[in-house]
């Protein structure tokens, strides 16, 4: 029976997959590789780019203050020359510098305003400023640029960008401080606004404290920041670096020191922003690559193909022909470019035609008997069901050689054994090809006559009956023999049939005194 064997994982799909493995792991190790590097380069770009920005921004806002500084300074000597500053004087003066600041403020020695623009920023000449900044101012009797704080009076949270008023014989008068309203419209605001990216970059510049003092979101000024980028820079570095905030966003940040009034200028980008360039860039791979994978996929698979199919023939093959044995010249030879399918092909090629020799070689020696080297019963009953199947007329003869038994008994058995063959070749000169003579056990023996009828087989058993009655046999002395015939398809339907009647009629040669043929007849069978 055939084994059932399970339709498995085939010789040309575990190439396939293989190439198909081996291109993708290329590509993605491309991918992979060219993303590293070009992430590494995008991040570079930005942290650069952030840091000569905020380097660009720290030496404006430095020019700026400067500016402001030396403004303020100018007003202050102004107000030595002209004794008393009139309103009209002090507005001039504030158009002239409200690009710069919020308010313009004079006060004395004791902190008392004198004279200030513009007028709604609700102080009055004579209030005395209370703020430890005016104090400072009093105290140092130098410039400066104040800490962000909040006024007692109007609750704004400012910067107090002051100068000394100091007269020609050097008595201290007083000083002129410019503000900038940190949580209005101020100068840093306008300036530093302008600068905005479009890809979520923003600015944001923070006091010595960390506190913010602008920050493109305006209400977030005041606030403290406390992240690396913002320690590193409030201690007057100036440098560049990733930075996650405490929601745990990552941005690319590039800070600088502003050393005039300590204040830290820091420009950063979120990370996300290189996500798109990156992606842009897997688009733009897989697409560049598709045509190419495309050719190695199909490529791949041929070439699985070509590897598999002599394999898969050669294993198809064998497994029928050992299943169904056939003819050595129908065994294919199969061609491959591969030493391992042509080695495999011709050793499975050898094997079974060596195989169907040893078969032949059987199937010969299992039909023939060894004595005589005639067919033996085997081969005889094969013979006659495969002529009743193809319902090919035949006749059939039995005979057995009389008084064999005496043979034996006077001669040998080796003696007997030579009858036996001599008889077996009187009986090949008489029939032709096409007919069959076999030994049917012991001293019987058959012939089966190919479209013989009844009278051609009596004729050709009485010529061998004759022939052997006057021809000299092992024994030194003739043999005779009787025999019975029967035919196909007038006695029988099947080879037990036929052979049983035939032996019917040769039983009646014997019974009627042996050296004799008698052809099967109902009638005869009666007088038996
Ligand atoms: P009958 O005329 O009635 O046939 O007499 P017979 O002596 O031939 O009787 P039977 O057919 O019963 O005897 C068959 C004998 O043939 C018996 C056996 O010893 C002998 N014999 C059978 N096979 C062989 C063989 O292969 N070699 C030899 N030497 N003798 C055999
Ligand atoms: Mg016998
Ligand atoms: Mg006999």
């Amino acid at each position: 029976m055939k084994p059932i064997i399970k339709k498995g994982i085939t010789l040309r799909f575990t190439i396939s997959l293989l190439v198909i493995a081996a291109i993708l792991l290329t590509m993605l190790t491309s991918i992979t590789s060219a993303l590293q590097v070009n992430r590494t380069s995008l991040i570079d770009n930005y942290l650069n780019k952030n840091e000569s920005y905020s380097k660009k921004l720290a030496s404006n806002t430095d020019e700026l203050l400067k500016t402001m500084q030396e403004n303020i300074a100018m007003i202050a000597s102004m107000s030595v020359r002209e004794s008393e500053l009139n309103h009209q004087m002090i507005d001039d003066l504030y158009q002239a510098n409200s690009e710069y600041f919020n308010s313009i403020v004079i006060a004395d020695a004791n902190r008392v305003v004198q004279a200030y623009s513009p007028h709604n920023i609700g102080i009055s000449i004579g209030d005395k400023l209370n703020s430890k900044q005016s104090e400072e101012a009093v105290i140092t009797k130098t410039p400066f640029i104040s800490e962000p704080y909040r006024t007692t009076k109007t609750g704004r949270l400012i910067i107090l960008v002051s100068a000394p008023i100091v007269d020609h014989d050097g008595t201290y008068k007083g000083f002129v401080g410019g503000t900038i309203y940190l949580e209005e419209e101020n100068v840093l605001s306008t300036t530093l606004k302008k600068h905005f990216f479009g890809d979520g970059s923003y600015v944001y510049v923070v006091d010595k404290k960390g506190d913010l003092i602008f920050h493109s979101e305006q209400e977030r000024v005041g606030q403290h920041i406390k992240n690396e980028a913002v320690q590193k820079v409030i201690s007057g570095q100036s440098g560049s670096q990733e930075v996650t905030n405490s929601p745990g966003n990552v941005f690319l940040v590039g800070y600088a020191y502003e050393p005039n009034s300590s204040w830290g200028i820091v420009s950063q980008t979120p990370y996300e922003v290189i996500n798109e360039p990156l992606q842009q860039l897997v688009y733009r791979m897989l697409l560049h690559a598709m045509p190419f994978l495309l050719l190695i996929l199909v490529l791949g698979w041929w070439i699985a193909s070509r590897i598999a199919k002599p394999l898969n023939t050669l294993a198809q093959f064998s497994d029928q022909a050992i299943l169904n044995p056939m003819p050595a010249e129908n065994i294919p030879d199969i061609h491959s470019s591969y030493y391992e399918v042509s080695l495999l092909s011709r050793s499975v090629k050898i094997a079974l035609q060596s195989m169907n020799q040893d078969l032949t070689y059987l199937r010969h020696k299992v039909n023939i008997d060894e004595l005589t080297g005639l067919v033996n019963r085997r081969g005889f009953d094969s013979l006659i069901a495969d002529w009743i199947e193809s319902k090919i007329p035949f006749a059939l003869i039995l005979f057995d050689i009389d008084h064999f038994k005496q043979v034996n008994d006077t001669y040998g058995h080796v003696v007997g054994d030579d009858v036996l063959r001599y008889l077996a070749q009187q009986m090949q000169q008489i029939f032709s090809n096409g007919d069959m003579a076999c030994r049917y056990g012991g001293e019987e023996f058959g012939i089966l006559i190919r479209h013989g009828g009844l009278d051609r087989a009596k004729a050709l058993a009485d010529r061998l009956r004759e022939q052997l009655a006057s021809t000299i046999s092992p024994t030194g002395q003739s043999i005779t023999v009787s025999s019975g015939i029967s035919s196909f398809p007038a006695h029988g339907q099947s080879a037990e049939q036929l052979v049983m009647r035939a032996d019917e009629a040769l039983y009646y040669s014997k019974e009627n005194g042996r050296n004799q043929t008698t052809v099967f007849t109902i009638k005869e069978l009666q007088e038996v």
